[in-house]
């Protein structure tokens, strides 16, 4: 395999092994790299993996310009943005051709706190993800993949043991 580039520092991502699961880390920016169901692997296998994963890398910089266009380290497709969940401000990027999700430094952190959110409020979180989909469905009918992706999303959250269903 060539070598996977950072989509913002445009450097080599180096590969980090947690809980078996190989994750592409920038050791400039620490913004991570997660293949498709890697995301939903760890935190399946530990509920407090990511915010762990978070603040052990931290950024060795602190400006950079970005690139006019985020580039997946996989397949150097232009990466789409999407926010995290729909009612989270997280923005992250993923890859349609690869599904790939690209998680800058700090977010994993926040995106812990939105579950745990999502999990603490009164409106079960599978009724959320399916809001989720019918709102991702309306806007972009564009493809399989995206909705693949969010349906993975989907049952991050119903894996969840407290909302069995
Ligand atoms: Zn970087
Ligand atoms: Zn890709």
């Amino acid at each position: 395999m060539s070598e996977r580039l950072c989509p913002v520092c445009q450097i080599e991502l180096k590969p980090q092994v947690h809980l078996g699961v190989t994750i592409d880390v920038c050791p400039a920016c620490a913004g991570i790299w997660f293949d498709e169901g890697e995301l939903t692997r760890l935190n399946q296998l530990d509920d407090a993996i990511l915010p762990r994963i978070d603040s052990l890398y931290q950024p060795q910089v602190t400006s950079y310009d970005p690139p006019w266009e985020r580039l997946c380290p996989n397949c150097r497709e232009p990466l789409r943005p999407y926010n995290y969940l729909y009612t989270s401000n997280i923005r992250l990027d993923t890859c349609e051709r690869c599904g790939g999700v690209w998680v800058d430094n700090g977010e994993l952190e926040v995106m812990n706190r939105v579950l745990q959110d999502a999990r603490a409020a009164e409106v079960p979180p599978e009724v959320k993800a399916q809001v989720a989909l019918a709102e991702i469905e309306a806007e972009h009918r564009e493809t399989i993949d995206r909705f693949s992706f969010w349906n993975g999303l989907f049952q991050f959250l119903r894996a969840r043991p407290r909302f069995p269903i």
